[in-house]
């Protein structure tokens, strides 16, 4: 299978919970490489335009006032079917129907704080990375600066 990319975003609730650490332990230990990585906050705009696709859903807006409550670490991840993976890795949007050891049945505190962001495909992946890193702040496992 190909070496593709996806991008995640520890949530403001991981963050300030103390999670950085080993959630990027658990990332290393599943096998996927860090591209780009950046601790950021998010304005209201910036978190509406990331959730735009769910602009019409009745938790819109209290997940905008989460997501740009408090500081994220945003990062893109390369590994072999990364989407798909990344989305096993982290399990279930809601973590009490998340399966153990995954990312969100460990961490998360909520269906909304749910600790971490995966991305759903690899044309959103692709979107969501651009959203926060330009081309010459990715970087291959070798270390260059990639063109993408
Ligand atoms: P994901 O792809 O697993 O992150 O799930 P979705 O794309 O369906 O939802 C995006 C994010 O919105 C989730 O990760 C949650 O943080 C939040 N969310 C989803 N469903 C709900 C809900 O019913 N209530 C609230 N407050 N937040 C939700």
């Amino acid at each position: 299978m190909a070496k593709n990319r996806t991008f995640t975003m520890i949530k403001p609730c991981a963050v300030k919970n103390g999670h950085i650490g080993a959630i990027l332990a658990k990332i290393n230990e599943a096998g996927f490489r860090i591209v780009a990585m950046r601790m950021t906050r998010l304005s209201k705009s910036q978190a509406e335009a990331f959730y735009g696709v769910h602009k019409e859903r009745p938790f819109f807006n209290d997940l905008v006032g989460f997501m740009s409550s408090g500081p994220v670490v945003a990062a893109i991840l390369e590994k072999e079917n990364a989407v798909e993976d990344y989305r096993k890795l982290i399990g279930a949007t809601n973590p009490e129907n998340a399966e153990e050891g995954t990312i969100r049945k460990l961490y998360a505190e909520s269906m909304q704080n749910n600790a971490v962001h995966g991305s759903d495909s690899d044309e959103n992946a692709a979107l969501e990375g651009r959203f926060f890193f330009p081309a010459n702040e990715c970087f291959s496992v070798e270390g260059k600066e990639e063109l993408v």
